[in-house]
């Protein structure tokens, strides 16, 4: 076994004071002072790649500059191992692994290629615009490379001595190939579900078959999950300057390694320019404590003196995962990291945790845990009731009222009135069934809401409300199933995502005296998924307060569905849970009605929308970021 006990250790080692009081298992004497495991890859890569931009360090491949890419080229070129992991995160240099160990095995180590990527079109441009292009650049292959046409194409190429194909992934290229070599691109993706088992089999008739799964980390339970924890779950550590021992990189536990001062403004806003200022490395050793701010030079020198630590030693001896987080990055400042983290945790006070995710996964590169509530049931801060009084509150700053309109059981109207104050609070003023548009009107003008604090959903009716809107100046609101986000760009700038499209005006014509007239009517499109997942969160009291008063059980009426329909019933009218996919048999996490009626879900969820929309929270969306 070449998981040699020297070089990597148990998880317990890394806690605690053990390992400062071993002299032996300081950082220095793993991988310091060029003392890395060298193998034929990295020789290779060293003598032949250049790296090109838009990469944060261009100019010749140089192991210096990723010290933590070593030990995994170790592994890919290692006759007793089958499976390399790689759960990286964002931008430390996984396609240059890919792109290598294909250029590698066209000139030392033959035997057919085969990559899989997300689908087959991502799979050829991956082909032509990386690792093709770069392996023809490479003056030892010219030798190797097929003059005619016919031999290649945008996604394969037959060379005298193998083949190389790039293909996506889904179950018939899982099943229709195999190869000594497989590349998995991206594992984290759900199109992989599954996928891996078929193309195990397919190419465990090779005896000295070499799977690598590179990718990004995911969800809980998605494919690159699975393979990380199976393998050997390597975790890369930083070496102190000071005391030289390894340090864990961890964020946000009792053992922070990244620490910064809390700055306010005179708002009583996080100061982010201030905090910036303040963000150094400390070491969490007791016994050193030493702080440092960061510097490229440092990064290097801390890399220097990490290495990896093995957290499963038990794991199959012919699989290794490995895995590292941007802590370690020189290019990665750990000053961004910290604004990052900190907009994200505001961001989740809101209820909205997107952002969030995307730091775990693409910052950490760990896997994101979802939080399913244990119950369904939404919970009343109290503090306030709304029968027999009139609703005020002093942190309230605007109010809207948000409408669903339904034909079903003769035409009638949800409407909910909610007032948002800074920081994302707010608090239930009331919620009401009315039977016709005037009445609506009569509700929203009693509890003060401006005419432009107004959504109504216009799934129902569409025509009819889209004239409302005109006539009155109230938004239109359409729930979009098929989108997360949307990309908002002024020119000249980068653009930014948000959960709601750019709002539009459409002219409707409208009925006056007898007479068309046009008139514009102003229209929202939202994610419904987002708005779903955030007015979940706030339900399960995720964040700021999210009102609801001591007698919201006194909210009853005549349901659309049911002889009677509570405000609390319609909220937890939705919940999230474990289902089987019938045709595949695998567990997966769904949104699953309950109740309904569930008009005045639909209402929150609006609410939450014009509150983003106004500001009351930040929803700008981090995800998708290009990777590396
Ligand atoms: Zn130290």
């Amino acid at each position: 076994m070449l998981l040699a006990p020297s070089r990597t250790r148990g998880r317990e080692q890394t806690k605690g004071k053990e390992v400062g009081e071993n002299s032996e298992v300081t950082g220095n004497q793993l991988y310091g002072s060029g003392t890395i495991r060298r193998s034929p890859l990295l020789d290779f890569m060293e003598e032949h790649y250049e790296i090109i931009a838009p990469a944060p360090i261009t100019g010749p491949f140089r192991i210096e500059n990723s010290l933590w890419a070593a030990e995994p080229m170790f592994a890919m070129c290692d006759p007793s191992i089958r499976e390399v992991t790689t759960q990286w995160a964002a931008q430390g240099g996984k396609n240059l692994l890919s792109e290598g160990y294909i250029s590698y095995t066209v000139l030392h180590n033959p035997g057919n290629v085969l990559f899989y990527g997300q689908t087959d079109e991502d799979a050829e441009m991956f082909a032509t615009s990386r690792a093709l292009k770069r392996a023809k650049s490479i003056p030892v292959l010219e030798s190797v490379w097929p003059d005619s046409k016919g031999a290649k194409k945008n996604n394969q190429v037959h060379l005298g001595h193998l083949a190389l194909e790039f293909l996506g992934i889904n179950k018939s290229n899982a099943r229709g190939k195999s190869a000594p070599h497989v590349i998995c691109d991206e594992k984290h993706l759900p199109q992989w579900k599954g996928m891996g088992t078929i193309i195990k089999k397919r190419c465990s008739a090779f005896w000295d078959h070499k799977i690598l799964n590179i990718s990004t980390a995911g969800e809980e339970g998605s494919e690159i999950d699975l393979d990380f924890l199976r393998g050997s779950q390597e975790d890369w550590h930083l070496g102190c300057p000071a005391c030289q021992r390894l340090v864990r990189l961890n964020w946000s536990q009792e053992t922070q390694t990244i620490v910064w001062e809390s700055k306010l403004s005179q708002d009583g806003s996080k100061n982010i320019r201030e905090i910036r200022k303040t963000v150094r490395f400390k070491c969490p050793f007791e016994d050193c404590n030493c702080e440092e701010r960061d510097s490229t030079p440092l990064r290097k020198e801390m890399n220097r003196l990490g290495g990896y630590v093995c957290d499963n030693p038990d794991a199959a001896t012919d699989h290794r995962s490995f895995h590292v987080s941007q802590i370690a990055y020189p290019w990665v400042a750990w000053e961004a990291m910290a604004e990052e983290w900190i907009l994200a945790s505001e961001q989740a006070k809101s209820g909205d945790l997107s952002n969030l995710k995307t730091f775990v996964i693409e910052t950490m590169g760990h896997t994101w845990q979802r939080r399913v509530s244990t119950s369904s049931t939404a919970h009343v801060t109290g503090g306030y009731q709304i029968v027999d009084m009139v609703f005020s509150w002093e942190l309230e700053k605007e109010r809207f009222a948000t409408v669903d309109v339904q034909e079903r059981g003769g035409r009638h109207f949800w409407v909910c009135v909610r007032a948002w104050g800074g920081g994302g609070v707010s608090r239930l003023v009331s919620a009401y069934r009315c039977e016709s548009w005037d009445e609506v009107e009569k509700r929203i003008e009693e509890n003060g809401v401006k005419a432009k604090r107004v959504g109504v959903d216009s799934r129902h009716a569409t025509e009819e409300v889209k004239e409302m809107c005109a006539k009155k100046e109230w938004h239109y609101m359409v729930a979009d199933m098929t989108r997360t986000e949307y990309e908002w760009k002024k020119p000249g700038a980068v653009a930014v995502k948000r959960p709601y499209k750019r709002s539009s005006w459409h002219d409707v014509f409208v009925r006056d005296d007898g007479r068309k007239v046009r008139r514009y009517a102003h229209g929202i499109i939202f994610s419904k998924e987002w708005a779903r997942g955030v007015l979940s969160n706030r339900i399960a009291g995720t964040g700021t307060e999210w009102g609801l008063p001591e007698d919201v059980g006194q909210l009853v009426f005549r349901g659309t569905a049911k002889i009677e329909s509570s405000y609390m019933a319609q909220l937890n009218s939705w919940v999230e849970k474990e289902v089987e996919i019938k045709k595949t048999g695998e567990k997966a996490l769904q949104w699953v009605q309950i109740n309904t009626d569930d008009h005045f879900r639909a209402c929150e969820e609006m609410q939450l929308v014009l509150a983003a929309i106004s500001g009351f929270f930040p929803s700008e969306l981090t995800g998708n970021r290009k990777g590396d």
